[in-house]
């Protein structure tokens, strides 16, 4: 089978290796799509420290397909069924395993991080992820492609339900990203009645004027002035920093409602983690300032089910897709950060 292998800096290989055998606790996932993400980037660019020197790995970890074999001890799953896989298995024991937030685990492992993961034409699923719940039953009416993404998408779920979007609430998003999209439709969803997005590039928020007309796109460095005419100089009801920005995180602060809730989803660099942030603006408005990180197993399903139930589509964030033989393509495209997402096809 055709995989690509993640060696050390810069060093990503497409290699012809045998198709993974499975055991009798082990299912064994013909992949269909899987997406080039910002984690496997940032891997090509600065390594991966659980890499055996000379060995490899196959990265990748977001991605879907359709059961190939089962091994004869797991039940409640048959060849032929439409498969996501979420991607970060926790050790199960933790306080945080048990608690239903396996996502905070200290222990955990990851599809394309530290076992092998989605940028090949076969995955192997180790019984830990399959007793754990991490794959998950597709119904046909969610596409590959969108059931790929769900990885990212879960993440900004977990933001969304922070965040206690109200109908009519006034939202701003900074970064105009495909995550920062994300949040955009989500709040949309949700009853929203504006939705701004600002970034620092013109042609992304040019993207999501394509994407949808609804949303009101704003330069980053008028995000302060369009926000004051928006909403009367009230603020914002919800903002989302879906960019590794500190700035935006003060200007979120500056710009809150009476009320307002405050979402930090996207990290910052760590030489830039400490943020001015004028405090007293958040006890006087009484505002709720929080973070969100991954995703929780529930929040994953949720997520299934939204896409699913197609109230949520998100075809329109995928700006090309490559066959897994052009993969080194799909990477300069994300690299070249352009579009949205790229993806990679299989062969059926
Ligand atoms: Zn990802
Ligand atoms: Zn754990």
């Amino acid at each position: 089978m055709k995989a690509a292998l993640l060696y050390g800096i810069n060093d990503l290989r497409l290699e012809d290796i045998d198709v993974p055998s499975i055991n009798d606790d082990e299912i064994l996932v013909k992949n269909r799509k899987s997406f080039v993400c910002g984690t496997d980037v940032r891997m090509l660019k600065n390594g991966n420290k659980n890499i055996t020197p000379g060995k490899g790995i196959i990265i990748g970890h977001e991605f879907s397909g359709i059961i190939e074999k089962v091994g004869k001890n797991i039940k409640g799953y048959s060849k032929g069924d439409r498969v996501f896989i979420a991607p970060n298995i926790g050790c199960g024991t933790c306080v945080y395993c048990i608690s239903g937030n396996s996502h905070m685990c200290n222990d955990y492992q990851a599809f394309g991080i530290h076992i092998d993961g989605g940028f090949s034409e076969y995955v192997k699923i180790p019984v830990k992820a399959i007793m754990h719940g991490n794959v998950i039953k597709l119904s046909n009416s969610v596409s590959f492609s969108e059931a790929a993404l769900v990885e990212p998408f879960s993440c900004v779920y977990n933001g969304f339900e922070r965040a206690q979007i109200s109908p009519g609430d006034t939202v701003l998003i900074q970064g105009a990203g495909p995550i920062g999209i994300m949040h955009a439709k989500l709040a949309k969803m949700a009853g929203a009645s504006k939705i701004i997005v600002s970034d620092v590039l013109k042609e992304r928020l040019e993207m999501v004027k394509n994407i949808d007309p609804s949303f009101i796109t704003v330069l980053s460095v008028d995000v302060r002035k369009e926000v004051n005419i928006l909403t009367r100089g009230i603020g914002i009801d919800v903002s989302i920093t879906a960019c590794p920005s500190p700035e935006a995180q003060s200007l979120s602060v500056e710009l809150g409602a009476v009320n307002g809730r405050i979402i930090f989803f996207g990290g910052l660099p760590e030489s830039k983690q400490n943020v001015p942030l004028n405090t007293n603006i958040i006890h006087y408005k009484q505002l709720i300032v929080s973070g969100t990180s991954k995703a929780s197993l529930g929040q994953i399903h949720k997520s299934v089910k939204l896409l699913e139930s197609n109230l949520i589509q998100l075809k329109d964030l995928i700006s090309a897709e490559f066959p897994i033989g052009n993969v080194q393509l799909a990477f300069d495209k994300a690299i070249e950060a352009k579009g949205l997402k790229y993806g990679i096809t299989f062969e059926r």
